[in-house]
Protein backbone atom coordinates (compact mmCIF):
# COMPACT_ATOMS: atom_id res chain seq x y z
CA UNK A 1 0.00 0.00 0.00
CA UNK A 2 1.53 3.27 -0.84
CA UNK A 3 1.15 6.74 1.04
CA UNK A 4 1.13 8.54 -2.05
CA UNK A 5 -1.72 9.57 -3.96
CA UNK A 6 -1.45 7.94 -7.47
CA UNK A 7 0.07 10.78 -9.58
CA UNK A 8 2.78 11.51 -7.22
CA UNK A 9 3.13 7.75 -7.25
CA UNK A 10 3.26 7.58 -10.89
CA UNK A 11 5.74 10.58 -10.76
CA UNK A 12 8.10 8.82 -8.48
CA UNK A 13 7.88 5.44 -10.68
CA UNK A 14 8.91 7.46 -13.54
CA UNK A 15 11.93 9.24 -11.80
CA UNK A 16 12.83 5.47 -10.82
CA UNK A 17 13.04 4.34 -14.41
CA UNK A 18 16.10 6.71 -14.77
CA UNK A 19 19.81 5.35 -14.27
CA UNK A 20 21.32 5.36 -10.84
CA UNK A 21 18.19 6.75 -9.45
CA UNK A 22 16.99 5.07 -6.16
CA UNK A 23 13.57 5.12 -4.66
CA UNK A 24 14.61 8.25 -1.97
CA UNK A 25 15.94 10.10 -4.75
CA UNK A 26 12.84 9.76 -6.72
CA UNK A 27 10.71 10.95 -4.11
CA UNK A 28 12.90 13.85 -3.99
CA UNK A 29 13.02 14.75 -7.42
CA UNK A 30 8.85 14.26 -7.56
CA UNK A 31 8.39 16.36 -5.07
CA UNK A 32 11.13 18.93 -6.27
CA UNK A 33 9.07 19.06 -9.29
CA UNK A 34 6.01 19.35 -7.57
CA UNK A 35 7.03 22.08 -5.38
CA UNK A 36 8.69 24.06 -8.53
CA UNK A 37 7.43 27.10 -10.47
CA UNK A 38 5.06 26.01 -13.88
CA UNK A 39 7.39 27.68 -16.19
CA UNK A 40 10.30 25.64 -14.88
CA UNK A 41 8.85 22.56 -15.34
CA UNK A 42 7.94 22.90 -18.73
CA UNK A 43 11.33 24.28 -19.41
CA UNK A 44 12.40 21.01 -18.01
CA UNK A 45 9.98 18.96 -20.42
CA UNK A 46 10.76 21.11 -23.63
CA UNK A 47 14.35 20.64 -23.36
CA UNK A 48 13.94 17.23 -22.65
CA UNK A 49 11.26 16.73 -25.81
CA UNK A 50 13.34 19.22 -27.94
CA UNK A 51 16.99 17.31 -27.57
CA UNK A 52 14.79 14.47 -28.34
CA UNK A 53 13.12 15.54 -31.74
CA UNK A 54 16.58 16.91 -32.83
CA UNK A 55 19.30 14.62 -32.22
CA UNK A 56 19.94 11.73 -34.34
CA UNK A 57 22.52 9.53 -35.32
CA UNK A 58 25.69 10.69 -37.51
CA UNK A 59 24.90 8.92 -40.87
CA UNK A 60 29.04 8.58 -40.39
CA UNK A 61 29.82 7.56 -37.04
CA UNK A 62 27.02 7.07 -35.29
CA UNK A 63 27.72 9.53 -33.11
CA UNK A 64 24.13 11.44 -31.98
CA UNK A 65 23.84 15.08 -33.17
CA UNK A 66 21.70 17.57 -33.90
CA UNK A 67 23.32 17.67 -37.02
CA UNK A 68 24.46 14.97 -39.60
CA UNK A 69 27.18 14.59 -40.01
CA UNK A 70 28.09 15.51 -36.70
CA UNK A 71 30.30 18.26 -35.56
CA UNK A 72 33.29 15.99 -35.35
CA UNK A 73 32.61 14.11 -38.79
CA UNK A 74 32.30 17.38 -40.40
CA UNK A 75 35.33 19.14 -38.96
CA UNK A 76 38.07 19.61 -41.82
CA UNK A 77 41.10 19.26 -39.96
CA UNK A 78 40.36 15.93 -38.06
CA UNK A 79 42.05 13.08 -39.81
CA UNK A 80 39.69 10.47 -41.55
CA UNK A 81 42.85 8.27 -41.77
CA UNK A 82 42.09 7.52 -37.75
CA UNK A 83 38.91 5.88 -36.78
CA UNK A 84 38.58 5.57 -32.67
CA UNK A 85 35.75 2.58 -32.05
CA UNK A 86 34.22 3.21 -29.05
CA UNK A 87 31.23 1.68 -27.65
CA UNK A 88 28.78 4.30 -26.48
CA UNK A 89 28.56 7.92 -27.48
CA UNK A 90 29.69 8.59 -23.49
CA UNK A 91 33.08 7.61 -24.53
CA UNK A 92 33.57 9.82 -27.07
CA UNK A 93 32.99 12.69 -24.54
CA UNK A 94 35.79 10.93 -22.46
CA UNK A 95 38.07 10.99 -25.53
CA UNK A 96 37.78 14.65 -26.49
CA UNK A 97 38.48 15.92 -23.28
CA UNK A 98 41.91 14.69 -23.44
CA UNK A 99 42.00 16.70 -26.43
CA UNK A 100 45.13 14.20 -27.94
CA UNK A 101 42.84 13.14 -30.26
CA UNK A 102 42.68 14.35 -34.07
CA UNK A 103 41.03 11.35 -35.56
CA UNK A 104 37.73 10.74 -36.03
CA UNK A 105 35.52 8.26 -34.25
CA UNK A 106 32.75 5.05 -34.81
CA UNK A 107 30.56 4.20 -31.99
CA UNK A 108 29.22 0.74 -31.84
CA UNK A 109 26.47 1.77 -30.05
CA UNK A 110 27.21 -1.66 -27.59
CA UNK A 111 29.50 -4.76 -27.19
CA UNK A 112 29.10 -8.33 -28.48
CA UNK A 113 27.34 -10.87 -25.29
CA UNK A 114 26.92 -13.96 -26.40
CA UNK A 115 25.36 -13.88 -22.69
CA UNK A 116 23.68 -11.08 -23.18
CA UNK A 117 22.27 -12.81 -26.74
CA UNK A 118 24.57 -9.81 -28.52
CA UNK A 119 26.01 -10.44 -31.71
CA UNK A 120 28.14 -8.61 -33.75
CA UNK A 121 25.06 -8.03 -36.50
CA UNK A 122 23.26 -6.16 -33.27
CA UNK A 123 25.73 -3.33 -32.97
CA UNK A 124 27.08 -0.70 -35.61
CA UNK A 125 29.99 -3.47 -37.06
CA UNK A 126 28.85 -3.79 -40.81
CA UNK A 127 28.65 0.08 -40.53
CA UNK A 128 32.18 0.49 -39.34
CA UNK A 129 33.34 -2.44 -42.31
CA UNK A 130 31.74 -0.61 -44.81
CA UNK A 131 34.21 2.90 -43.73
CA UNK A 132 36.83 1.04 -44.18
CA UNK A 133 38.53 1.76 -47.00
CA UNK A 134 42.10 1.22 -46.92
CA UNK A 135 42.89 3.93 -49.19
CA UNK A 136 41.91 6.75 -46.41
CA UNK A 137 42.23 4.60 -43.09
CA UNK A 138 45.67 3.85 -42.16
CA UNK A 139 44.43 2.57 -38.43
CA UNK A 140 41.77 1.48 -36.10
CA UNK A 141 42.19 2.31 -32.39
CA UNK A 142 40.01 0.17 -30.87
CA UNK A 143 38.81 2.05 -27.30
CA UNK A 144 35.89 -0.53 -26.23
CA UNK A 145 35.65 -0.94 -22.44
CA UNK A 146 38.35 -3.22 -20.25
CA UNK A 147 35.65 -5.56 -19.68
CA UNK A 148 35.27 -9.29 -20.96
CA UNK A 149 32.66 -8.01 -23.83
CA UNK A 150 34.70 -5.06 -24.57
CA UNK A 151 37.97 -7.23 -25.03
CA UNK A 152 35.96 -9.61 -26.97
CA UNK A 153 34.24 -7.56 -29.22
CA UNK A 154 38.07 -5.92 -29.97
CA UNK A 155 39.51 -9.19 -30.62
CA UNK A 156 36.42 -9.92 -33.03
CA UNK A 157 36.63 -6.21 -35.01
CA UNK A 158 41.03 -6.66 -35.33
CA UNK A 159 40.31 -10.15 -36.93
CA UNK A 160 37.85 -8.59 -39.51
CA UNK A 161 40.34 -5.57 -40.05
CA UNK A 162 43.83 -6.39 -40.01
CA UNK A 163 43.42 -8.68 -43.51
CA UNK A 164 42.59 -5.03 -45.09
CA UNK A 165 45.63 -4.00 -44.40
CA UNK A 166 44.88 -1.61 -42.07
CA UNK A 167 46.83 -1.28 -38.90
CA UNK A 168 45.06 -2.31 -35.29
CA UNK A 169 45.49 -0.74 -31.80
CA UNK A 170 44.09 -1.24 -28.78
CA UNK A 171 44.02 1.25 -25.90
CA UNK A 172 46.79 0.32 -23.38
CA UNK A 173 45.71 -0.91 -19.57
CA UNK A 174 45.91 2.16 -18.29
CA UNK A 175 42.43 1.87 -17.08
CA UNK A 176 41.41 -0.48 -14.57
CA UNK A 177 39.68 -3.71 -15.89
CA UNK A 178 36.32 -3.45 -15.77
CA UNK A 179 36.19 -0.13 -16.08
CA UNK A 180 34.16 1.99 -17.97
CA UNK A 181 35.60 4.79 -20.50
CA UNK A 182 33.50 7.78 -19.61
CA UNK A 183 34.54 7.26 -15.78
CA UNK A 184 38.38 7.22 -16.27
CA UNK A 185 40.16 10.71 -15.62
CA UNK A 186 41.54 12.51 -18.49
CA UNK A 187 45.43 12.26 -17.72
CA UNK A 188 44.85 8.32 -17.51
CA UNK A 189 43.02 8.27 -21.04
CA UNK A 190 45.93 10.14 -22.74
CA UNK A 191 48.44 7.58 -21.12
CA UNK A 192 46.05 4.96 -22.41
CA UNK A 193 46.00 6.70 -26.22
CA UNK A 194 49.80 7.12 -25.88
CA UNK A 195 50.86 3.88 -24.96
CA UNK A 196 48.01 1.99 -27.44
CA UNK A 197 50.01 -1.06 -28.72
CA UNK A 198 49.54 -3.20 -32.17
CA UNK A 199 47.12 -6.41 -32.11
ZN1 LIG B 1 30.04 11.73 -37.00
Amino acid sequence: MSYYSPSIEKLVESFEKLPSIGHKTAVRLAFHMLNAEEKEVQEFLNSIITAKQNLKYCSKCYNISDTDPCPICGNPKREESIICVVEDVKDIIAMEKTHEFKGVYHVLHGSISPMNGVGPDDIKLKELLSRLNPEVVKEIILATNPRVEGEATAIYISKLVKPLGIKVTRIAHGIPVGGDLEYTDEITLTKALEGRREL
